[in-house]
């Protein structure tokens, strides 16, 4: 349910109804948009009585929110959410470029990649040190030592940093990073969820390989009612017929959730396809259709990538595309 309060009203008198809807059990998560504040209520709203919410002098309206999804609901919160991480703003128009290879595999290799996507533009590194591969026996990532690499790169170039974490026992080594990434494989993992909600720390949302949108929007619930408003969206294409890519880009799902969510979104190309010469024209569709920012794999040397090196630009690909993504944004304004 949703309470619209009047404009102008006495802060006090909107405290007390606060106070009492919460003497109700119920949750209130509190928008104050420019123009109007929102309350969410959360919970068990059934036995709330809309008409006599209604009925009082500091009440605009007062409506029931089917969705099953709440606080990242946009009915709960009009205005598009910005998260900021690492100084870095992403959404309500902040648009992010996060770029990076898919795994971290040396000082050398982090480092270099960094100053070179920086110089085009990128504002987010990226990089893997826990890698959820399909195969046991593929390369699982730095780990640790990738962390520590990871913290060597955004000092040497100043970029904030978002790496996958893959099980709630490692949060002691991700303390110090910027975002934290919940792989496409764990979107449904709720205890992961649970406690990064938990954590406060700015947390990026793949969907799942086979995942609706109701479902990435439910996954985001539990990491908003665990008490993390740092949530960022992330498409990274889904399981489909199609047999000459990896997935398929779902671009529609960009305005959709904008209509559903008032969360960023962002997309992922390079998972999408799996092709790094698919990652340019994927990613510009993608700020076409009003995407808050793109996380692209880059690597200096593709083809001796310990994990998808098919699918990473290298760093003058990743160059020539910045400049025609500033295009597309700009054709778009
Ligand atoms: C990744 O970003 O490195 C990754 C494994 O992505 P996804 O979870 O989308 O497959
Ligand atoms: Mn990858």
């Amino acid at each position: 349910m949703i309470i619209v309060l009047k404009q102008n009203i006495n802060e006090a008198r909107e405290q007390q109804l606060i106070d009492w809807l919460k003497s109700q059990g119920l949750g209130v998560h509190v928008s104050n948009g420019a123009y109007q504040t929102v309350l969410g209520l959360i919970g068990d709203t059934g036995k709330v009585d809309m008409e006599l919410l209604e009925s009082l002098d500091i009440v605009e309206s007062v409506k029931r929110v089917s969705e099953t999804f709440k606080c990242c609901n946009r009915k709960f919160h009009p205005e598009d959410t910005v998260v900021e991480a690492g100084g870095v703003k992403i959404g309500g128009g902040n648009f992010c470029m996060i770029a990076g290879p898919c795994s971290v595999e040396s000082e050398e290799q982090i480092v270099s990649v960094a100053k070179a996507v920086k110089a085009s533009g990128a504002s987010v590194l990226r990089g893997g040190a826990f890698k959820p591969r399909t195969s046991p026996y593929d390369f699982q990532g730095l780990k640790a030592t990738g962390i520590e690499l990871l913290k060597i790169a955004r000092q040497e170039t100043g970029l904030p940093i978002v790496s996958e974490i893959m099980s709630a026992h490692d949060l002691d080594l991700f303390e110090d990073v910027d975002i934290l990434q919940v792989g496409a494989r764990n979107m449904q993992n709720f205890d992961l969820l649970v406690e990064l909600g938990k954590s406060g720390k700015p947390v990026l949302l793949k969907r799942g390989l086979a995942n609706t949108l109701k479902e990435l929007l439910m996954s985001a619930e539990y990491l908003m009612a665990s008490g993390n408003e740092k949530v960022i969206l992330c498409e990274r294409g889904i399981r489909t017929f199609s047999d000459y890519y990896r997935n398929t880009l779902d671009v529609s799902a960009v305005p959709m959730l904008h209509e559903l969510s008032h969360l960023p979104v962002i997309v992922d190309p390079s998972h999408a396809t799996g092709i790094a010469r698919m990652v340019p024209p994927m990613a510009l569709s993608a700020v076409a259709a009003g995407a808050d920012g793109l996380i692209i794999e880059v690597h200096n040397d593709p083809i001796h990538a310990l994990c998808d090196g098919a699918q990473s630009l290298r760093p003058e690909e990743y160059d020539e595309l910045a400049k025609k993504i500033m295009k597309v944004r700009e054709a778009i304004k």
